[in-house]
């Protein structure tokens, strides 16, 4: 396996902005590419707030922010991808969609790069079926960073039923030069991570539409009682409860069992653009 030093970024929202400024603050040359050059805008200015947060605090020499930034190249042309040594897509978590990227993904990279995905439910089996050639779909994983990438420790790396060894060692070695912990799983809808996290959300969202209690009271007696960092509410707004519903869909239809049904509230509040934090509204006003 080449040595990887350009890393390709698809997808400048919450996580690809975050998965960009690990790779650049760890000295990679990064590729960050979306559909609207205002996108791309956006990202880079969040990125450079983000690493100056980080010098604040003394995580991070202040004359390495530039450079770190320097290191950042955007585009809204995938074609300008072909010259990167590994990719991972971060673009919204709809099926189609990411079908269709690694399609041409696999079109446009070199042949020995390994293609990764930080989708938080999608099966990477399915995806690197989407890729052809005697090599490419052992080349796809699931690299799933945890938001906020530049703070979270955890890598959940997911093994498609076609990823091979070399694949796998050559991630977690990335994961582990980025300063994160990788944790090893297999491929099921929602890996480990979200098959355990999203029914407590849900659950915790019936209670409020069901009058148990409040969302403050809810999230309360998990930060009281069990000891939680925050409650499953305002977890769920920082996540995005687009996100939320989404990741609950594929659990219900991958896992065939009921009680992975959305929450009939958080279906609404999508349908009303209440998305959490990002909107400015989710189950608390921001
Ligand atoms: P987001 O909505 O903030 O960002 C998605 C970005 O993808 C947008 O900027 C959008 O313009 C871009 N995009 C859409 N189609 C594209 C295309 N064809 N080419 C290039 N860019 C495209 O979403 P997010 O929260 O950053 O989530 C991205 C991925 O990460 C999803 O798969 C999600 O499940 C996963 N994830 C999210 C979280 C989280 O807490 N939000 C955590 C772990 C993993």
């Amino acid at each position: 396996m080449p040595p990887i030093q350009t890393i390709a970024v698809i997808g400048a929202g919450t996580m690809g902005s975050g998965i960009a400024h690990v790779f650049a603050r760890s000295g990679f040359d990064v590729l960050l590419c979306d559909i609207q050059q205002a996108f791309l805008d956006q990202a880079l200015a969040r990125i450079r707030t983000n690493l100056g947060r980080e010098a604040a605090k003394g995580k991070l020499p202040a004359d390495q922010i530039e450079p770190a930034v320097a290191r950042i190249r955007t585009t809204t042309d995938r074609a300008e991808l072909a010259s990167a040594d590994f990719a991972i897509e971060a673009a919204s978590e709809r099926f189609e969609l990411k079908a269709e990227l690694f399609h041409s993904l696999d079109a446009i990279l070199p042949p020995e790069a390994i293609l990764a995905t930080n989708t938080s439910s999608i099966s990477i089996t399915k995806l690197a079926a989407q890729t052809s050639g005697a090599s490419r779909p052992a080349q796809v994983i699931g690299m799933h960073f945890f938001n906020p990438v530049p703070v979270m420790p955890l890598v959940e790396i997911i093994r498609g039923l076609q990823t091979g060894q070399t694949t796998y060692d050559a991630v977690r070695n990335l994961a582990t030069k980025l300063g994160k912990t990788p944790i090893e799983v297999n491929d099921s809808p929602g890996f480990v991570s979200n098959r355990v996290l999203m029914p407590l959300i849900n659950e915790a969202a019936f209670t409020v539409m069901e009058g148990v209690a409040t969302a403050e009271a809810v999230d309360q007696v998990f930060q009281l009682g069990m000891a939680h960092p925050m409650g499953p509410l305002t977890l769920a707004d920082f996540i995005g409860l687009d996100v939320c519903v989404d990741i609950l869909r594929v659990l219900h239809q991958g896992l065939g069992d009921p009680k992975y049904r959305p929450c009939p509230l958080l279906v609404r509040m999508v349908d009303a653009g209440w998305l959490g934090r990002k909107s400015g509204r989710g189950f608390y006003q921001y």
